[in-house]
């Protein structure tokens, strides 16, 4: 296990309600959460029980919750909105379900989307990027077709290329395989093993399925807005990498 000792992800007593007006509306209802960087962690928790809150909160998509997120040192309600979106485009990836490609550009041009946020980047190093994340995903032969063109799978490798493009620390994942077959899904979560094990990339794996939750080697089960067990996962404990 090469559990870090350095917490990249440090969540205390957070809470969250989305109807503040509401009495006992909290949807997280004291999180305390310490992940260590390199690690591989699933997020696992039946539908509603306030994982995508959780991952958009750590992801800096949502700053109006109760507690301390502590994310890559840095305290996220205390970073302005600049140096919020400077975090978000550089430190942390995402990855959803549905892809969020847009359909009317090429490959190519959807994985550098990232650089647009950025225009401190030549158009070199742009390019030099997007090939570097294409390789990762192996697409680098559809960087001209258009994600229409793609099975579900491709598409999905694309929106890691896309992640991948500033070279984040983080990859957060929301049901990443809950529009693919399951031949399909294993080949993404491979990927995602892939990325952790060489480019040493956090891996934070938000799931409903206990058989994909099982790829990671720490899962985390939340229930009703808190943590009910975190463990190392069979996998792990069988054959200790
Ligand atoms: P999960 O990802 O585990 O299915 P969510 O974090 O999406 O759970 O949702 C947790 C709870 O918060 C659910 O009851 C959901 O209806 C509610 N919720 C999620 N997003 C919003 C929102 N934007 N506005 C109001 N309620 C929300
Ligand atoms: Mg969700």
């Amino acid at each position: 296990m090469n559990r870090a000792r350095e917490p990249i992800i440090a969540l205390s007593g957070v809470r969250k309600t989305y109807e503040p007006e509401r009495e006992d509306s909290y949807v997280l209802r004291g999180v305390d959460l310490e992940i260590g960087a390199s690690e591989s962690v699933s997020l696992m928790g039946a539908s509603g029980s306030g994982k995508s809150t959780l991952l958009n909160l750590i992801g800096g998509l949502d700053r109006d919750y109760e507690g301390e997120a502590r994310v890559l040192g840095r305290d996220l309600r205390r970073l302005d909105d600049r140096e919020l979106s400077r975090f978000r485009n550089l430190s942390i990836g995402f990855v959803f379900q549905s892809f969020h490609l847009l359909p009317h550009l090429t490959v190519r041009q959807n994985v550098s989307l990232p650089a647009s946020f950025n225009r401190r980047r030549s158009a070199a190093s742009v390019a030099g990027l997007v090939g570097d994340a294409l390789e990762r995903v192996k697409l680098t032969h559809k960087a001209d077709s258009l994600p229409t063109r793609l099975s579900g799978g491709e598409r999905q490798r694309v929106a890691i290329a896309r992640a991948l493009f500033n070279q984040p620390s983080i990859l957060l994942c929301d049901e990443p395989t809950g529009s693919l077959d399951q031949r399909t899904g294993a080949m993404i979560l491979d990927l995602f093993g892939e990325l952790n094990a060489t480019a040493g990339i956090t891996l934070l794996l938000v799931t409903h399925d206990p058989g994909v939750a099982a790829e990671a080697a720490r899962i985390i089960k939340l229930e009703d807005g808190r943590v009910i067990a975190d463990s190392l996962s069979l996998d792990q404990k069988e054959n200790s990498r």
